[in-house]
């Protein structure tokens, strides 16, 4: 390999490359491939794979069109016009027959294969919105992770640093009065709140939070957080609303980084929409962030699928908030009564005598079976398996108390319980 430019003295410089349609070539298609490839797109890189062979992934990813896939071995001439190739090849003869081709091009090669042989390292990564950090270990990745794993750890526990800029995460909109993020908090247990959801709370400079919010997130925030409590709002239910829109968006207003924390997520029943409008209405910017929603993961802990293969191919979401009879229900109960699938009722106690008579009335069986489930997903959890016939009264008897969340269903008996 004649001109090879030695790489192991000096030490690395790093660089952030924007390769925004600049060609990256990849050489390989195997496991190494399939881990790089998703941050090359992530870089809006013009992606040239090379390999007789692809795992499914890489399939997937040709398959949407996202790259662009030669399904034969490397040529030197695939190099032509890139700016940077990886190999993810175990053969170390044709690795460097890569290497070589990528030198007489002055191209920077990274090898999976052999780190003295590359021209460039590929760093350890932690993201968080804007910010990247890269760790290079000196040419030992492991060393690399460890230290990115430390530094990640630090950085979520301690967010000073990544809030310099957050009108940046809001997107094209950039207003000098702050902004705000509905986010869901999960269900109950304070790790299911995402990780995107909990770097905003880090972030945030005001938290108007639930009544159903997990109290251990709230715990944690920053001494120099506002933090309001929206069930401690002292009018009645609309003006209650008003409210907090009034609170979320005078805030924004002054500058601040508004988090609106609500249990599950924002818009299951949870008034997320009329607080986005609020905020749309009044121009601040507002971004929602998902929540793992009750719905699913509270009788997904307790046992209980809201799907599952030839037992269930449907599941429905209603609330039990208005009784079946009221004028004011937008449910049809009756056509609900005739679904086979899975029924998950939210704020239904109240109601249940109602809403399981109206069921059997319009043709469900009493039998089914069903289950309620209290404070799910959190050390309070109960549940009470019973049948569509019985559990109203079941659920009296048993002193069960909201929130909870009632499964109709075959699934309910599916799974073996505990
Ligand atoms: N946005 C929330 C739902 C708000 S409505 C979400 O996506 O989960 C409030 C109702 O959700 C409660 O009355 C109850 O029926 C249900 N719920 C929320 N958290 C629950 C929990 N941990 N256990 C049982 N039910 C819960």
């Amino acid at each position: 390999m004649s001109g090879r430019v030695e790489p192991s003295g000096g030490n690395p410089y790093p660089l952030g490359l924007r390769l925004r349609g600049r060609r990256v070539v990849v050489v390989g298609g195997g496991t190494v491939a399939t881990r790089r490839v998703p941050a090359l797109l992530d870089a809006d890189a013009d992606v040239l794979l090379v390999a007789p062979e692809l795992t499914p992934a890489l399939r997937a990813h040709v398959d949407a069109g996202r790259l662009r896939w030669e399904a034969r071995r490397f040529v030197p001439s695939d190099l032509d016009g890139a700016w940077l190739v990886q190999v993810a090849v175990d053969d170390r003869r044709a690795a460097a027959a890569v290497s070589a081709a990528a030198d007489e091009r002055r191209v920077f090669c990274v090898r999976a294969d052999d780190r003295d042989a590359a021209t460039a390292w590929t760093p350890a990564v932690t993201r968080h919105g804007p910010v990247t950090v890269a760790v290079l270990g000196g040419g030992d990745p492991r060393r690399a992770m460890s230290v990115r794993d430390a530094v990640r750890a630090l950085l979520e526990a301690r967010p000073g640093p990544l809030s310099t800029d957050p009108a940046e995460e809001a997107g094209p909109v950039h207003a000098p009065g702050g902004r705000v993020a509905l986010v869901g908090a999960g269900p109950g247990d304070p790790e299911l709140i995402t990780v995107k959801g909990l770097r905003m709370l880090t972030e945030a400079d005001v938290v108007v939070a639930d009544r159903l919010v997990p109290g251990l997130l709230l715990d944690e925030l920053r001494a120099d957080v506002e933090l309001v409590d929206a069930s401690k709002i002292p009018y009645g239910p609309a003006r209650t609303q008003e409210e907090i829109n009034r609170i979320i968006v005078d805030r924004a207003r002054a500058g601040r980084f508004v988090v609106r924390l609500k249990g599950g997520d924002p818009y299951v029943f949870g008034r997320g929409g009329e607080e986005l409008l609020a905020c749309a209405e009044a121009g601040v910017p507002v971004t929602v962030v998902p929540g793992v929603t009750s719905a699913v993961a509270v009788p997904a802990v307790a046992g209980i699928p809201v799907t599952h293969r030839a037992v269930a191919h449907e599941f429905t979401v209603v609330s039990g908030h208005v009784a079946p009879d009221s004028p004011a229900s937008l449910v049809r109960w009756d056509a609900l009564a005739a679904l086979r699938g899975t029924l998950v009722i939210l704020m239904g106690l109240k109601n249940l005598a109602a809403i399981t008579a109206t069921l059997v009335a319009h043709g469900r069986p009493e039998g089914t079976p069903a289950a309620v489930v209290q404070e799910g997903t959190t050390g309070g959890q109960r549940v009470l398996r019973s049948t569509l016939g019985r559990v109203a009264a079941d659920v009296a008897a048993a002193h069960l108390r909201p929130p909870a969340i009632v499964v109709v269903g075959e699934v309910v008996t599916t799974l073996p319980p505990g």
